[in-house]
Parts: structure tokens; C-alpha cells; sequence
């Protein structure tokens, strides 16, 4: 297999998949600047089962996709694996428009307590799927897939509007009377869109939602991929006052270089280190190491997946901020959350 460069030269590829070892993104020279432009390459070996030209350049495009996921300068070559991924990317995507024309989707809202006060800070949107034949869905069994394709957009946008619909109607009710956040899950692939901002300023425009009522998570993992422009972005979040969350952080193995480039503020730590964090050193070690690094970012901790008494008391000692978990609330459907926040005081940060 091979491929021709600009300069006419033909570079041999190797036939797996991963980075050729030319360099993809040498940058040239434009009216004195430089420039790099980053490359991703699907590659389809012709094979004589295919009977048309379209059908293999939906491959390739594939492969294109599956190289642009694995990073900047990489290609990829298309396998059977691959195409089932795509039927089964095809048919989620399907599935999940029959879906959103049908309401099957639900919004759930956990709370969100201050430890300090043991009051109401806000909420976290959770969506769940009323699937008519599988039943109750809960999103890890259909986000993962969701997340590798365009549809994960389907479902974030409807959570937002949703959610804003939720904030208007708790606002005519008067029952937000000071601060409030409902948290939405975001998954980082929209920052590179650039509708993304025009679908959020047309959603809260609408339902007459201000920022500050919103608090976009964003995972470490998907902050990674798209470092270069991620910065950018976050700042236009923050300048439309809306906060931004880092979830599960700690599992993202990532460089913390990037951290104070953010203007972020909640540092989420992930249910996994806050599980028996009595007796689990290495936990508390984590969790106390994340609060510090907090601290020194000015920017708060938010500990998910409370479960026990103790777990909240040692995460009140070690100073985090806010904590989400069975043992304040699960999940809880729209109408028990107004009756929570009909009772509720909403704290001032
Ligand atoms: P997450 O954002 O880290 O959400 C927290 C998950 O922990 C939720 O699971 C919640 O139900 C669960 N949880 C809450 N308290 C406890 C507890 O005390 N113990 C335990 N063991 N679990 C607890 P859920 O609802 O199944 O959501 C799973 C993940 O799916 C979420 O993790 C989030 O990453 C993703 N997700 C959910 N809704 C959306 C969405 O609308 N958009 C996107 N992009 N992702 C979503
Ligand atoms: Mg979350
Ligand atoms: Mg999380």
C-alpha cells in the first residue's frame, strides 16, 4: 500500500494501524507564517466484493474517524470489526431518533449537598431510556457507543433542553429563591463543533435560563483528547457564566499540566476513591492529594458516590466541598425533585 505525498514522493505505510513514521503534520510555510494542519487517514484495501465506489468510501471514512479518535497523525485500516461497529453505529443512531420522537427518554436529577451546611447546592442531570422492549435503560449501556458517534449530541442536547424546560418551571414556581446548579453531562466531542455554542445561546435564550443555573461536566478522559482548542472553549463556557466540572477526575490518567490553563471550577472526584475511604489509606491519600491540588487552583471538590456516614464525615474533615450519593439521594424523577426544592433552602457559594 501506498501513499503520495504533496511532493509527489510515494511513502511506504506499514500495514497496521497506528502512526506512519513520516512526518504527517510537518508544518509549512504560508506569507512568512507557519502552519500545521493535522492529518488522519482511513485506509480500505480494494477488495472485488465491493459493488460500488460509494460503498468504499464509506469505509474509509470509517477508518478516517477510528484515526482521528486515536489521535492527531494517525491512520487507520479498515477491518470487518470496524463494520460492525458502523451498523451498530448505524442502528443506535436510528434507535435513538425513533427514541427522542417517542419521549422515551427521562431526565433524572440527583442532589447535590453543601457538607458544609448540609443544605441543597443543586442538582445533577442523569438521563435514563424507557426502551419498549429492553426496558429501563441506564446510560452505560447505551452511552459508550453513543460517545464514539455523532448521536451522543442527540442526547446531550435533548438533556439540556430539558433541563432548562426544569429551571423555567422551578423559577415561575418560585422555588429557586437564590443559587442553584443543575449539572449536565457534556461530552467534550461537541467543543470542536461549531454550532455548539449557537445550539446552547438558542436553548437558554429560549427557556430564559441565565448561566449561572448551569454546570456543564465535562470527563478528564474527553478533556485529554482535544487539548489544543479545549481552552478556547471552556473560556467561552465561563464567559457565559455557566460553571464547568471536571468529572471523575483522578481516572483520566492525564497530565495535570492543563489544569491551571482551565478556568474551571469543581474538581469532581470519582466514586472510586471515595468508596471505603476509612479503610482504604491509599483512598483517603488520593482524595486528600485532590482537595490540595484544589485548593492551591482555587476551585472547589465535589465527592460522588456517597454512600455511608463515615465516607461523609471523613470527606467533611479532608475538606471537600460538596458530595452526591445514595446516602443523601439517588437519582430522583423530576416531580421529587421540585418537592425536595419546595423544601429545601438553596445555599449562596
Ligand atoms: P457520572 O456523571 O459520573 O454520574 C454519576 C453516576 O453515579 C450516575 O450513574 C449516578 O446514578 C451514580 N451514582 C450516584 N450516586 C451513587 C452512589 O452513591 N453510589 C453509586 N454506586 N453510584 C452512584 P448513571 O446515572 O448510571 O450515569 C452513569 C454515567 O453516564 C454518568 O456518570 C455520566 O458520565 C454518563 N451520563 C449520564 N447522563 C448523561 C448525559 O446526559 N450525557 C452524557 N454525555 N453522559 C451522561
Ligand atoms: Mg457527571
Ligand atoms: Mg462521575
Amino acid at each position: 500500500m501506498s501513499l503520495t505525498g504533496e511532493t509527489g514522493a510515494s511513502q511506504q505505510l506499514p500495514h497496521e494501524n497506528g502512526k506512519p513514521d513520516f512526518d504527517l503534520i510537518e508544518p509549512r510555510a504560508l506569507d512568512r507564517h507557519e502552519f500545521s494542519t493535522s492529518v488522519s487517514i482511513g485506509i480500505v484495501i480494494g477488495e472485488t466484493n465491493y459493488e460500488s465506489p460509494e460503498h468504499i468510501l464509506r469505509d474509509a471514512d470509517s477508518a478516517m474517524y477510528k484515526a482521528k479518535g486515536a489521535g492527531k497523525g494517525c491512520y487507520f485500516v479498515f477491518n470487518k470489526n470496524l463494520y460492525q461497529l458502523a451498523l451498530d453505529h448505524f442502528s443506535l443512531e436510528a434507535e435513538l431518533r425513533r427514541a427522542l420522537k417517542n419521549n422515551e427518554f427521562i431526565l433524572n436529577f440527583q442532589p447535590i449537598v453543601d457538607l458544609k451546611t448540609d443544605q441543597l447546592y443543586g442538582f445533577e442531570a442523569l438521563v435514563r431510556w424507557q426502551h419498549p422492549v429492553r426496558g429501563l435503560l441506564y446510560p452505560g449501556t447505551f452511552m459508550p457507543l453513543a460517545e464514539e458517534s455523532e448521536s451522543v449530541e442527540l442526547i446531550d442536547f435533548w438533556v439540556l433542553k430539558k433541563a432548562c424546560q426544569t429551571i423555567t418551571d422551578w423559577q415561575t414556581r418560585g422555588l429557586i429563591q437564590g443559587p442553584l446548579r443543575v449539572s449536565i453531562n457534556f461530552s467534550a466531542r461537541h467543543f470542536s463543533k461549531l454550532s455548539f455554542f449557537g445550539r446552547i445561546d438558542e436553548l437558554i435564550t429560549r427557556y430564559g435560563v441565565a448561566g449561572k443555573y448551569l454546570t456543564f461536566e465535562v470527563t478528564e478522559h474527553g478533556l485529554m483528547k482535544g487539548a489544543e482548542s479545549v481552552t478556547q472553549t471552556l473560556e467561552q463556557i465561563r464567559d457565559r457564566d455557566i460553571h464547568i466540572s471536571i468529572d471523575d477526575f483522578g481516572t483520566g490518567y492525564s497530565s495535570l499540566s492543563y489544569l491551571h490553563r482551565y478556568p474551571i471550577n469543581i474538581l469532581k472526584i470519582d466514586r472510586c476513591f471515595v468508596r471505603d475511604l476509612h479503610q482504604q489509606p491509599q483512598n483517603a491519600a488520593i482524595v486528600r492529594a485532590i482537595i490540595a491540588l484544589a485548593n492551591s487552583l482555587k476551585v472547589n471538590t465535589m465527592a460522588e458516590g456517597v454512600e455511608t456516614a463515615t465516607e461523609r464525615d471523613h470527606l467533611a474533615a479532608l475538606g471537600s466541598h460538596f458530595a452526591q450519593g445514595h446516602l443523601f439521594a439517588s437519582p430522583m424523577q423530576e416531580e421529587a425533585a421540585t418537592n425536595l426544592l419546595s423544601r429545601a433552602k438553596i445555599v449562596d457559594l
